[in-house]
């Protein structure tokens, strides 16, 4: 299978294809190199490939962050030895542990992570590289571990398996549930976001109307088990918080 370019996405911001089942990977570049989920650990080469375009190798990645433990971002990540690896609590704990990622890891097959992150990043921290200043955001749903980086300024939005283009919801795994995901969302919602970089599938550029609908396709989703109509969903949510 022929390997694509990497996607220029706005300036030192570049999508990079990936081996399937492996989420997208991003790299931000700048003041360092920070790679943003690593995909599957077949993924490797896949992405030593993409940084040579870029002229760039995998030991110039000085940082990586996973979104949170799940085998397709961050199966890779022993190959890394030299950078420095971030993620949420939970994930670094459920790595160690193998938990969660190691159901899906075993279900297909797919070899256990050895790439523990070395440190953490929980909502209300900064991480920063040159231009950019991502805001971290606990976002559990999806799974209990994710979290998304908001630069604020650049209204540019990584998401993870939290949001996807055009509001499709994501799947609720072991660990997650719709009722944190919908508050995940709502954290989201007190942005203003343009660009969506999502774990999965294409770049959105409607961000804040994308959150909408996805908070609507959650509800409709939670509707076909319980009797709940879409307003009384949304009063009960607005009487929450
Ligand atoms: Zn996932």
């Amino acid at each position: 299978m022929p390997m694509s370019k990497p996607i220029l996405i706005i300036p030192n911001v570049y999508q990079l294809p990936a081996l399937k089942p492996s989420c997208n990977c991003y790299l931000i570049t700048g003041e360092k190199n920070t790679l943003i989920d690593v995909g599957i650990r077949e993924n490797r080469d896949y992405v030593e490939k993409q940084l040579q375009e870029l002229n760039l190798s995998i030991s110039d990645i000085d940082d990586m962050i996973y979104t949170h433990c799940h085998y397709d971002h961050t199966g890779a990540g022993e190959f890394f030895s030299h950078s420095t690896v971030y993620a949420h609590p939970l994930c670094q704990d459920k790595l160690y542990y193998q938990e969660d990622y190691c159901i899906h890891a075993l279900k297909y097959r797919i070899a256990l992570p050895t790439r523990i992150p070395d440190s953490t990043l929980e909502t209300n921290d900064y991480y920063q590289n040159g231009d950019f200043n991502f805001l971290v955001i606990h976002t559990p749903g999806h799974s209990d571990d994710g979290i998304c980086l908001l630069d604020v300024e650049k209204k540019l939005l990584i998401s993870g398996d939290t949001v996807f283009a055009k509001g499709v919801p994501p799947l609720i795994t072991n660990s997650g549930s719709d009722a944190s995901l919908i508050n995940s969302i709502k954290k989201l919602q007190q942005y203003d976001i343009e660009i969506i970089l999502p774990g999965h599938g294409k770049v959105d550029h409607d961000g804040n109307n994308t959150l909408i609908k996805t908070q609507e396709n959650i509800i409709k989703r939670i509707q076909k088990n319980n009797k709940k109509t879409i307003e009384e969903a949304i009063q009960w949510q607005s009487t929450k918080y």
